[in-house]
C-alpha cells in the first residue's frame, strides 16, 4: 500500500488532502493518507478568533470572490448559506492630520477622469496643473520594464504620485514605486498612453473594465475558520496528526523516512511539502537545495485588532478604512474599519478596527521586538491620532507574522522552476506547494493544493 504524506495543515495542505481524499474514494484506492501539522490547530495563516461578539482574523480575512466562485468546494462542503460579502465604501488617505477620501473615479489612486483630478482634496492646485502634462506629452522612452514610479511621475507629476497614487499602489503591490516595474503592476498603462495619448483618458475609456473587475471579497458568517473546520470534517479517511512537527526527511532506497519531533518516524512514498520555504529548507540536508531555497525572501507584518463598546457610526459615513500617506505621522500602514466592511464581525454593530504594520514602514524597526501589550499601546496611539477615539477597548488581538509573509522578488518564477527541477531529479515524489512559491492569495493556494494532489494521484 502506498502512503501519501502532506506536511503542513494550512489551506494549501488541506485542499491538497481534500483532493487526494476525493480521488481515493472515487477510485476505491488502497492508499494511506497522512496530514501532519506542527501546531495544535489546522489552518496556518487562517484562524478566526471569537470574543465579546466580535470575529477577528489572526491572518487572512477574506478571499477574492471572483476566483472562489469559479471553484466547486463551497457547494461540496455545504457552505453556501455561510457565505458573506464585504460592504464597499469610501477609502481614505490619512495625511497631515486629516482623513481625505481617495477620489471615487480613480484606479489605484490614478484619476480616471479630469473631474476626478479636479475634485481631489489630496493635492494642491499646482499639483493638478502639473498632472495635466499627461494630456499633451507623448511617451517617447518608457517601456513596461521601466519603474512605474518614474513613468507616473513623468506624466502626472510628483505631487499626485506621492500624495494620492503611491499610498494606494505601494500597499497593493508591497514595495516602493521606484522598485516596481510597469510590467509587474499596471502593464496596460503604456498601451493606454500610446493609444489614447493620455493615461487618464485611457483609464476613462476603459472604465467599464475596471468597474467589472472591482474586487469583491468573500468570507463566512463565523469567519474564514469555517473553511478550515469544514475541510477537517470531511477528511474522515485521513490520519490527521496535530501538534506534530516534521524535523527531517531522509531518502531511503524505496521510501522517504520522515522524522517527527516526538521521536517517531513514518515511511512514505510521496510528500506534498505545503509549508513555508523557511520551514521546508530545514527538512532535507542538501547544499544544492539550500542554494535553491536562497532565492526566496519573506517580510513581516503585524496586525492589531481593537474592539470598542462604542457604535461604529462614530466614524465618517460610508468609510471603510484608511491608508497612511506619510510615514512620520502614524506607525501603521493602514487601518480597516472592520465592523463597517464586514457586518458579520460585530454582532452588536460596535466598532472593530484592524491596524496593519508592515516591515516597509520606518517605524517597524522598533515595533518588531515589542511584546503584544506594547504593540497594542502603539495601535491605541495611532487610533487616537487618526480617528480621535480615546476610550478603553473591550477586546484586542495582536498577531506578529515575523518574517512569514512571502515577498516575490524579480525573477521569482525562475527560482521556483530551478528548485522544482532539483526536487524532480534528486527527490522524485516530493512536491513543493503553497504560498512561498505559487501565489499568496487563498484561491491561488487552493488551486495549487489541488494541482499538487492531481500530480501525486497520477503517480499512484
Ligand atoms: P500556511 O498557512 O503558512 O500553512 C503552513 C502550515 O505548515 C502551518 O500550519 C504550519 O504550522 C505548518 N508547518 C510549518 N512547518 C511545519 C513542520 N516542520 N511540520 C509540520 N507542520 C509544519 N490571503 C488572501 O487571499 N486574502 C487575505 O485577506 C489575506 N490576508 C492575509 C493577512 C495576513 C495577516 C496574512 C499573514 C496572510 C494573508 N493572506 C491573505 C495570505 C494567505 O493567508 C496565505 O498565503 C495562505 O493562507 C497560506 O497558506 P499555506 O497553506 O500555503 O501556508
Amino acid at each position: 500500500m502506498k502512503t501519501v504524506l502532506v506536511i503542513g495543515g494550512g489551506i494549501t495542505g488541506l485542499s491538497a488532502m481534500y483532493e487526494l481524499h476525493k480521488w481515493k474514494k472515487s477510485n476505491q484506492a488502497n492508499i494511506r493518507l497522512i496530514l501532519i501539522e506542527a501546531e495544535s490547530e489546522l489552518g496556518g495563516k487562517i484562524r478566526s478568533v471569537h470574543e465579546s461578539g466580535f470575529v477577528m482574523e489572526a491572518g487572512a480575512d477574506s478571499m477574492v470572490a471572483r476566483k472562489i466562485e469559479n471553484m466547486s468546494f463551497i457547494d461540496e462542503l455545504g457552505l453556501e448559506q455561510e457565505v458573506v460579502y464585504n460592504s464597499t465604501g469610501i477609502s481614505f488617505i490619512y495625511t497631515e492630520g486629516n482623513l481625505k477620501p481617495i477620489p471615487a473615479d480613480s484606479v489605484f489612486g490614478i484619476p480616471a477622469s479630469i473631474e476626478s483630478l479636479a475634485k481631489s482634496t489630496l493635492i494642491s492646485a499646482e499639483g493638478k496643473v502639473a498632472a495635466l502634462k499627461d494630456f499633451y506629452t507623448k511617451n517617447e522612452s518608457f517601456t513596461v520594464n521601466d519603474s512605474v514610479g518614474s513613468f507616473l511621475e513623468h506624466f502626472l507629476g510628483k505631487e499626485l504620485v506621492e500624495k494620492q497614487i503611491a499610498p494606494v499602489l505601494s500597499g497593493v503591490y508591497s514595495g516602493k514605486l521606484s522598485d516596481l516595474t510597469i510590467a509587474s503592476t499596471l502593464p496596460y498603462l503604456v498601451e493606454y498612453k500610446e493609444q489614447y495619448g493620455s493615461i487618464i483618458k485611457g483609464l476613462e475609456a476603459n472604465r467599464q473594465k475596471f468597474k467589472g473587475g472591482e474586487r469583491k471579497f468573500l468570507s463566512f458568517k463565523n469567519g474564514l475558520g469555517t473553511l478550515i473546520e469544514a475541510f477537517e470534517k470531511v477528511l474522515e479517511d485521513v490520519e490527521i496528526l496535530k501538534n506534530t512537527k516534521v524535523t527531517k526527511i531522509k531518502k531511503g532506497n524505496s521510501h522517504y523516512q520522515i522524522d517527527l519531533q516526538n521521536g517517531e518516524t513514518v515511511e512514505v512514498d510521496h510528500v506534498i511539502l505545503s509549508i513555508p520555504h523557511t520551514a521546508a529548507e530545514k527538512l532535507i540536508d542538501d547544499p544544492e537545495l539550500e542554494k535553491g531555497f536562497s532565492g526566496f525572501k519573506n517580510s513581516s507584518l503585524i496586525s492589531v485588532y481593537v474592539g470598542y463598546d462604542v457604535p461604529d457610526s462614530i466614524l465618517p459615513a460610508d468609510g471603510t478604512g484608511f491608508i497612511t500617506a506619510n510615514t512620520d505621522e502614524l506607525s501603521c500602514n493602514a487601518c480597516t474599519w472592520t465592523s463597517r466592511k464586514w457586518e458579520h464581525t460585530s454582532k452588536s454593530g460596535n466598532l472593530l478596527v484592524r491596524l496593519f504594520y508592515k516591515s516597509s514602514h520606518p517605524a517597524f524597526a522598533q515595533l518588531k521586538d515589542m511584546n503584544n501589550e506594547e504593540l497594542l499601546q502603539v495601535a491605541l496611539g495611532d487610533i487616537h491620532k487618526s480617528l480621535g477615539i480615546n476610550v478603553e477597548p473591550i477586546v484586542s488581538e495582536v498577531t506578529n507574522w515575523s518574517e512569514q509573509m512571502p515577498n516575490y522578488l524579480i525573477g521569482h518564477p525562475k527560482s521556483v522552476e530551478a528548485l522544482e527541477n532539483k526536487f524532480a531529479t534528486k527527490y522524485p515524489g516530493i512536491l513543493l506547494a503553497g504560498c512561498s512559491y505559487y501565489g499568496v492569495g487563498i484561491p491561488d493556494c487552493i488551486e495549487n493544493g489541488i494541482a499538487s494532489a492531481k500530480k501525486i494521484s497520477q503517480m499512484l
